[in-house]
């Protein structure tokens, strides 16, 4: 409803412009008219001059009214228009600005890990010898070393 606002006061002060102009032709249209209908322009042709100076300056100072005063509202409602750019404008900007500039939420601190104890990496069907602990191959039957067998 109240989207636009700046548009919508622009286009009231058109609006506005428009009806102070017409009314103000309407009358000077009326007076020129007045002035035809009660006097007699056969006689003293000077009176049509009139009827028609009534009409074209009443229509003018009609103009000049309504533009000038048409001048506060449009120029309001443009300044709201100009406010509401400017604000979306800001809201991109910050927007913008906001995926790259605000830093990121600093990581939690690491929990302490318990210090892993090193294992020697065993691979898949090696074997320790029972006896002397030494590491032999998957393929070995007795340990390298002492040649226990492996059990
Ligand atoms: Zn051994």
């Amino acid at each position: 409803m109240f989207n636009n606002i700046g548009k919508k006061i622009k286009t009231l002060a058109k609006v506005i412009f428009w009806i102070t102009f017409i009314m103000f032709v309407l009358g000077a249209i009326g007076g020129g008219i007045a002035i035809f209908a009660t006097q007699d322009c056969e006689e003293y042709p000077a009176y049509i001059a009139a009827g028609i100076a009534v009409m074209l300056v009443g229509g003018g100072i009609g103009f000049l009214i309504a533009w000038i005063g048409s001048f506060f509202m449009y120029g309001y409602g443009q300044l709201i228009d100009d406010t509401e750019i400017n604000r979306k404008t800001n809201q991109k900007i910050l927007a913008q600005l906001g995926g790259e500039a605000v830093p990121e939420e600093p990581a939690a601190p690491v929990a302490p890990v318990a210090p892993v104890v090193p294992q020697e990496p065993k691979a898949e069907g090696e074997w320790f010898c029972r006896k002397c602990g030494f590491k032999n191959d998957a393929s070995a039957k007795f340990c390298m070393r002492c040649g226990t067998p492996n059990e």
